[in-house]
């Protein structure tokens, strides 16, 4: 089973300041780390490799410290990795992502399986993973909980709802993404660390991916951030001291005031 794992990385900070000018988020000078929700990702992409044989390969666009990021994943058990890195993919949007990483793919040849995270923990749009399968025409299924079953032609998977869960046949290849907590993901070892040292690890520009130039980058990109701002600090709510039954009365007619109740 070929599965070509999508693995961002993303700032390793609470404090993600922004450019007041572009709105872009500054990353420079600000150390990655591997978007959390893609861990539960590499575990599944690994279980699979484990029951089933095959490769997993490695993916991402982002600056060339990416590259940390996808030693990470080789170390905890994938076979390759490739980054694509290049200032014509800098200032994309999830639609430009994804283009880029389809280009990737395709250079990449066969595959049957893509995975990707949820969501990450800076863009958080949840976009990646349809626009990529959407650009190169496979199904996708997001929300998989649970890979149930691989059968060279399709892989059945639990895909939760908000109330429910569904089982789903879906036909190779195609791409997945996988929700946070779906598994309990493992931490590389020193052996896996150092045996990442000699795994393949190739940087590809614009160019080699034959990512079309005006497809890139902001060029590329439809979104225009108008305004970012950050939300107005929660002003301290009102403390109650004194007489409990009084403070409750005040508590109701407070309630009432801002038509939470009604009676
Ligand atoms: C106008 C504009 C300009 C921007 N400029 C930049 C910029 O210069 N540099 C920059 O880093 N960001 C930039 N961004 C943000 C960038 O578009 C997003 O980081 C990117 O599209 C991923 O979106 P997301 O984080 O919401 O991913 P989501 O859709 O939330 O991610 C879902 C999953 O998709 C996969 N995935 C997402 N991104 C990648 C990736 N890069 N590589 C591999 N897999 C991935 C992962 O599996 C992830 O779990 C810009 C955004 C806008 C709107």
């Amino acid at each position: 089973m070929n599965i070509i794992v999508c693995l961002k990385q993303v700032p390793d900070t609470d404090e993600v300041k922004t450019d007041p000018e572009t709105g872009r988020i500054i990353r420079e000078g600000i150390a990655g780390t591997i978007n959390p929700f893609d861990m539960f990702v590499l575990e599944e992409a690994l279980r699979l490799k484990e029951k089933y044989g095959g490769k997993i390969t490695l993916l991402s666009m982002g600056p060339k410290d990416a590259i940390n990021t996808l030693h990470f994943g080789l170390a905890l058990g994938a076979d390759e990795a490739y980054l694509l890195s290049d200032i014509k993919f800098a200032g994309s949007d999830t639609l430009a992502t994804s283009y880029a990483l389809s280009c990737g793919i395709k250079t990449l040849g066969y595959y049957d399986l893509i995975i990707c995270g949820i969501k990450t923990t800076d863009g958080d749009t949840g976009q990646v993973g349809a626009n990529l399968a959407e650009i190169l025409d496979i199904p996708s299924v997001y929300y998989v909980n649970k890979i149930l079953k691989y059968q060279n032609t399709n892989i059945e998977v639990e895909r939760l709802l908000e109330d429910r869960s569904q089982i789903l046949q879906v036909s190779l290849p195609c791409l997945i993404s996988i929700v946070k907590g779906a598994n309990i993901p493992r931490m590389p070892t020193l052996i896996g660390k150092v045996e990442a040292e000699r795994k393949p690890l190739k940087i590809l520009n614009a160019s080699e991916v034959n990512a079309i130039e005006d497809h890139c980058g902001l060029e590329g990109s439809p979104t225009r951030v108008v305004e970012v701002f950050l939300p107005d600090k929660r002003k301290q709510g009102v403390i109650l001291k004194g007489c409990f039954d009084q403070n409750i009365i005040k508590l109701v007619q407070f309630l009432k005031n801002k038509k939470m109740v009604s009676f």
